[in-house]
């Protein structure tokens, strides 16, 4: 490696992606950087459930055990009331060849879930510098070659590198600055707040789908409720600055969610985000890696980002090793990540976005949730899907319906 490089690899962001990334690189004795413009702590809009899957990239990084210590809540599966209050109460495989890593997701808040992550690539050779904004990339023909960072204290310096990683979340400065950052189709707006005063849970989440909007129900601590509603965004744009009001009003309109909520009582005031879908290009650049939201977002309804912010962490920590290894992080050595990449998560997103035609027509998500009514082992497979331990392909190929479930 040139002397001239600080580090082997330095990280944008040290949320879920990047101090996975960080972790990883650093076990195998890879000198990182891993930079975050907040301190954590750090507030993070989320609905909070961690799939099935997750625990597997978890344990892998050391930090599942002290998860479950966090208080982390099992819930074995999600229950689904569509618009004609249909109630589906699907649960994750338990047996069989789709059984998860685990037979529950997680739910637990982002603050002490973030935290951890952090505290572990601490506990590693990594070199983490909360309170310290990445402001620019470094870039010298086709080549990423470093960052240039403002610290809490206001003195920008900068640091160069043969690879850096962007973990740095919707906002993205390194996918930004490379131009690779694209306006979606789908115009949505979340809500979100924690609530109390909701009992009742099953040891599932709960999920209304009321089209055009749905609303998720995550039990994430004793007596403490994530409620996330999603909005089509143009419903929401006259109520700016009024939202706390728009968020209870509209609630008010899910029919099904409303007995629910009768008790209920808001624990601080409802954050909001939008629009929440966005399209990330693949760098041409030599020397830069997106992972996370960085490479990009669609929706939150099937609760996959922090999964695939972990799983695209291990992918790009595997390709990074080996471009670092043989001293080549051009865009072609890199490549491999971005193949990668699209072979893992390009089923789950043509399934999610199945969902999203499903969930926003009223007749269309009642005729799918009779059919799952009638159909437990089809649900099953769902739950899997979402959970991420069944290959989204059995249920994008009809003929693989009709096969064993669990056999
Ligand atoms: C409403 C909503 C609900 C969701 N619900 C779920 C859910 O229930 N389950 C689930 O799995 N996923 C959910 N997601 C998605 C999930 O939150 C994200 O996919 C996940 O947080 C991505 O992790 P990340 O590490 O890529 O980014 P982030 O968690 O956003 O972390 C990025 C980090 O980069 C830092 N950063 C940003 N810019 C800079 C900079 N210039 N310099 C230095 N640091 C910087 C930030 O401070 C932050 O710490 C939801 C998303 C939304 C919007």
């Amino acid at each position: 490696m040139s002397r001239e490089w600080s580090y082997d690899a330095v990280v944008v962001g040290a949320g879920p992606a990047g101090s996975a990334v960080a972790i990883l690189l650093a076990e195998h004795g890879h000198s990182v950087l891993l930079l975050d413009k907040a301190a954590f702590p750090r507030p993070k809009l989320c609905g909070e459930y961690l799939s099935p899957e997750a625990s597997r990239i978890l344990d892998r990084l050391g930090a599942l055990k002290t998860v479950d210590e966090a208080g982390a809540v099992p819930l074995r599966g999600m229950r689904i009331t569509a618009p004609d209050g249909t109630v589906l109460e699907g649960d994750y495989p338990t047996e069989g060849r789709y059984r998860g890593y685990r037979d529950h997701a997680l739910a637990l808040r982002r603050p002490d879930f973030d935290s951890i992550l952090v505290a572990r690539a601490k506990a590693l050779p990594v070199d983490v510098r909360e309170r310290h904004r990445v402001e620019d990339l470094l870039i010298e023909e086709d080549r990423v070659v470093g960052v240039r960072v403002v610290p809490a204290d206001g003195r920008a310096f900068e640091i160069r590198s043969p690879l850096v990683i962007g973990a740095d979340g919707r906002q993205s400065v390194v996918a930004r600055r490379l131009g690779l950052v694209g306006a979606h189709a789908l115009r949505r707006l979340a809500l979100v707040a924690y609530v109390e005063g909701v009992g009742g849970f099953d040891g599932r989440g709960e999920i209304y789908v009321d089209p055009p909007d749905y609303a998720i129900l995550n039990p994430v601590a004793a007596g403490i409720v994530n409620l996330s509603l999603v909005v089509p965004l143009e419903h929401a744009a006259p109520y700016a600055g009024k939202l706390d009001a728009f968020f209870l009003a509209r609630l008010k309109q899910l029919d099904h969610l409303r007995p629910r909520l009768l008790g209920m009582r808001p624990l601080g005031p409802v954050g909001a985000l939008g629009p929440l879908a966005y399209r990330v290009a693949r760098p041409r650049h030599g020397g830069v890696l997106l992972v996370g939201d960085a490479a990009g977002f669609y929706d939150p309804f099937t609760g996959e980002g922090v999964y695939t912010a972990l799983r695209s962490a291990e992918l790009a920590a595997e390709v990074a090793r080996r471009a670092l290894a043989g001293g080549d992080c051009s865009a072609n050595a890199l490549a491999a990540f971005w193949c990668g990449r699209r072979e893992a998560f390009r089923d789950k997103e043509r399934l999610t976005r199945l969902l999203q035609v499903v969930i926003r027509r009223r007749w269309l998500a009642n005729l799918v949730a009779h059919r799952l009514a009638r159909r437990p082992d089809l649900l099953t497979l769902l739950m899997g899907v979402i959970g991420d331990s069944v290959p989204p392909r059995v249920l994008l190929f009809p003929r693989l319906l009709f096969g064993r479930p669990g056999s």
